[in-house]
């Protein structure tokens, strides 16, 4: 019998760079893997984030027994404790070895778990992110505001990437965002994602997921996402070298029907382990230096893997488990039915839903402005909000869902994420996307039947909270706007938005 060490291998921790792997005698070391039917039940989840996490533990261990390793594998266990109690009584290690969790609970019950056996627990960093929270705390100490673009800058001269040979920023800008919101054009043509062959073994993980969860959400559909190692690369690949030099200028555009545009779609197989954020970054850069892709473009999709997702990652252990029950504009209106039952005649809603349903995945504007913006200008209940993304997304965990749905996108962390509100009208949408020339609603009302709900909803999420917003710099002009409105149109805004409140608080659509 091998294994004085068990090394603890939970689903998004499927990397080659997994830390409880270093430094460790194989033979002297069994690998443990659960698939808890329980914890896949703790919240409705979309069927193919079931299916992306069990398909990509079972390849994983796969590859560890290629690689010499000996692994405990548990199937479709009822539940983590269970199957470790078993582990404990075949193996008998002395200790437990595991990498840092990414999420807070599962990070304590984990370690109570093994505690409570008797056994050494050892944890070692998170080997999938580049930052460290001392290097963060450092940064922003004594500091009012924690901001992204310092945080960035900081990670860019960390990591070289993206400099020149003086060490300052490639082209003489730290960022090229404001290059970066084209909207769409018409006949623009889009290379789609590379779709990786589908296993025998993802093949047997989705009947399983079928058998155990058949009333989740969401549909399986053909399968295209990756699962291996080999097939994330070649996603990788795939991307930097058909849709990266485009990614940039049409990074905020959205299509009714076109997915993905030139998005790389590389979420899922990061937050599961597959693919390091640097190489990413890095592969981003090669590409650059070549010349086959636009700055503005390389410097997008860096900003948003060394820059905003490690932000989001800090955020997250700086200041939970409280964040993620703020609610700073006090939103207590429930999720509304159609997040759920996909009925709306709101036509950007409705394509954006359809493709949650089908995909469990969206890129970061219509998650942002579409999903998010209306819970925000609404006033949906934060948690409730939450919770349905992270059920929904294949890429969702709680350390990034909290940060960005408390925080980025509903505020109600009260300005932590975002110095202002994402909050926008019909007017937003209808320039950055092509969905409201066949939508029933009106894009330029905002008081009437047919008025788009967005007008009537932002305009009165102004007037609700303009004295909160009053002292904000940024918000000054769009206050300003509301408090010269004339006041009979405020009055008809204000009725109209509680009668939209109200039909949905009842289960209503819109
Ligand atoms: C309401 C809301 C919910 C979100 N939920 C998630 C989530 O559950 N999981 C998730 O990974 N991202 C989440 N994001 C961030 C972002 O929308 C997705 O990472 C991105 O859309 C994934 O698609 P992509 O791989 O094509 O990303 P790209 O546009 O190609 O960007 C490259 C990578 O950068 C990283 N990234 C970019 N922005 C963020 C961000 N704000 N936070 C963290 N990482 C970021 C991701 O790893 C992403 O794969 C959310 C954003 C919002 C507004
Ligand atoms: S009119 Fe309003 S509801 Fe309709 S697509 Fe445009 S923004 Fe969406």
């Amino acid at each position: 019998m091998t294994g004085r060490t068990s090394i603890w291998i939970t689903g998004d921790q499927c990397s080659p760079f997994n830390s409880a792997l270093e430094g460790i005698d194989r033979a002297d070391a069994v690998v443990l893997m659960i698939e808890s039917v329980a914890r896949a039940k703790l919240i409705r989840y979309h069927k193919r984030k079931l299916v992306l996490i069990y398909a990509t533990m079972r390849a994983f261990a796969a590859e560890l027994e290629r690689d010499g390793w000996t692994v405990d594998y548990h199937r479709e266990s009822p539940d983590f404790a269970k199957a470790f109690d078993d582990h404990v009584a075949r193996f008998a290690p002395r200790r437990v070895r595991m990498m840092q969790q990414s999420e807070y609970v599962p990070a304590r019950r984990f370690s109570a778990l093994v505690r409570e056996r008797g056994l050494e627990l050892e944890v070692t960093p998170h080997a999938n992110f580049i930052s460290t929270k001392a290097e963060f705390d450092a940064l922003f100490a004594g500091k009012k505001r924690l901001t992204m673009e310092i945080f960035y800058r900081a990670m860019r001269r960390k990591t070289g990437l993206l400099l020149g040979a003086d060490g300052e920023p490639e082209g003489g800008a730290w960022n090229y965002d404001a290059e970066n919101r084209e909207p769409p054009r018409a006949g623009m043509h889009f290379t789609p994602p590379y779709v990786p062959p589908v296993h025998a073994s993802t093949r047997d993980v989705i009947a399983m997921v079928e058998r155990h969860f058949g009333d989740h959400p969401g549909e399986i559909g053909a399968w295209d996402l990756p699962v291996t190692r080999a097939d994330a690369l070649e996603a990788a690949r795939d991307f930097i070298e058909h849709r990266l030099d485009g990614f940039g200028p049409h990074e905020d555009a959205m299509i009714a029907g076109e997915r993905t545009l030139n998005h790389s779609r590389l979420s899922a197989a990061i937050n599961v382990g597959l693919l390091h954020p640097l190489e990413l970054a890095r592969m981003a850069e090669a590409a650059y230096r070549a010349g086959t892709v636009r700055l503005q473009s390389a410097e997008g999709f860096v900003r948003q893997l060394i820059g905003w997702r490690e932000f989001i990652w800090q955020i997250y252990w700086r200041f939970m488990p409280e964040y993620r029950t703020r609610n700073a504009l006090d939103a207590t209106l429930p999720l509304p039915a159609f997040y759920r039952t996909r009925e709306t005649s709101m036509s950007c809603m409705r394509d954006v839903l359809d493709a949650v349903h089908a995909s469990g995945w969206t890129h970061h504007i219509p998650r942002l402005m579409i999903l998010g913006n209306f819970g925000l200008i609404a006033g949906v209940n934060p948690q409730e909000l939450n919770d349905w993304f992270w059920a929904m997304f294949v890429d969702g965990y709680d350390w990034v869902m909290v940060p960005n749905v408390i925080g980025m996108t509903l505020h109600a962390d009260g300005g932590v994420v975002g110095t202002k509100p994402y909050a926008a009208s019909a007017n937003y949408i209808d320039k950055m996307s092509d969905y409201c020339g066949s939508c029933a609603y009106d894009r330029k009302d905002a008081t009437g039947e047919r008025a788009c709900p967005f007008n009537t909803l932002y305009w009165d999420f102004i007037g609700r909270n303009h004295a909160r917003f009053a002292d904000n710099q940024r918000m000054h002009m769009i206050v300003r706007s509301w408090e010269k409105m004339d006041e009979r149109k405020r009055e008809a805004i204000a009725r109209r938005a509680r009668d939209l409140r109200t039909r949905l608080a009842e289960g209503g659509t819109l």
